[in-house]
């Protein structure tokens, strides 16, 4: 009878440690993610995409107040995110393959992010373009045209736009430029001439720049409406990034991709919780 018990016990706990190894634990904890498994985790199968803005030092960051603490990340947290995802076995893809994705064509190898960097800044290349190469991994840079948008500084080295010569010389297999309107001004408040116009500019202007077809945008601010996705669409591009969160799946709207934003003060385990696949709050949203 105590050998009974004893085998039943350590039955148990056999069992509990599977159970908890597939519930928050990495199944491919040293890179052995092997294209298109999707592991032994509970998964909802979507892309996840990820929205980055400004790169900071640490030392930098603890001087920030307010909204920049959102926007700004010290570059060691990206840094660690960056492994993070690499721990889950994340490939990191283009915006090409997201966007198929969401039109039911092709099925990255999963699971994958969507890395995306708004705006536009120098530290986008000085500071996150290094680690996106360190960790093998890619990002779609939307960048606002005008240098003297509200979202630049040009006074400030860690707010000024990237210059042109710099958009020029952006492996696209690294950081894939597309656009993120002229101004920064909210696009559901311009005049239809004037939204024709931002849209069409900031299309132009980078595609001569980087002698490459622009075919989408993220929306400044996540201000839009049903008419700036009208005109995105007649202005030639094939899909719109928001601000909404949800993951990517098939059927999801090219013209709604939605986004998570990463919060520069978001702890590791809130990261964590973030991208673990299945993970509560990030099912699919269509
Ligand atoms: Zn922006």
């Amino acid at each position: 009878m105590k050998n009974f018990k004893a085998v039943g016990i350590a039955l148990v706990a056999a069992v509990a440690a599977l159970l908890s190894s597939g519930a928050d634990a990495p199944t491919r904890s040293r890179n052995t993610a092997v294209p298109g498994s999707p592991g032994g985790v509970r998964d909802s199968g979507g892309i996840i995409c990820l929205m980055y803005h400004r790169f900071v030092t640490s030392a930098d960051y603890a001087g920030l107040a307010g909204d920049e603490r959102v926007y700004s990340i010290p570059v060691e947290r990206f840094e660690e995110q960056l492994a993070e995802l690499r721990r889950w076995g994340y490939r990191a893809i283009g915006a090409d393959e997201a966007v198929a994705f969401a039109r039911g064509e092709g099925r990255p190898p999963h699971p994958a992010v969507l890395i995306t960097i708004d705006d536009g800044n120098r530290s986008a290349l000085t500071m996150a373009e290094p680690l996106l190469r360190k960790y093998g991994m890619r990002a779609t840079l939307f960048v606002t045209t005008d240098p003297c948008a509200f979202v630049f500084d040009a006074e400030r080295p860690d707010r000024a736009r990237l210059t042109d010569d710099e958009i020029r010389s952006l492996d696209p297999r690294v950081l894939d430029v597309q656009a993120h309107g002229a101004t920064h001004r909210p696009l559901r408040d311009l005049s239809d001439r004037e939204l024709a116009a931002e849209l069409r500019e900031s299309r132009e202007v980078l595609s001569n720049l980087t002698g490459r077809r622009v075919a989408y945008m993220a929306v400044p601010g996540n201000w839009y409406d049903e008419r700036v996705l009208t005109f995105a669409r007649r202005e030639g591009y094939d899909a719109v990034f928001v601000s909404d969160r949800g993951r990517i799946v098939p059927g999801t709207n090219p013209y709604r991709m939605p986004r998570y934003t990463v919060q520069g003060y978001k702890s590791l385990g809130g990261f964590r919780k973030l991208i673990a696949p299945g993970a509560a709050g990030v099912e699919p949203t269509r």
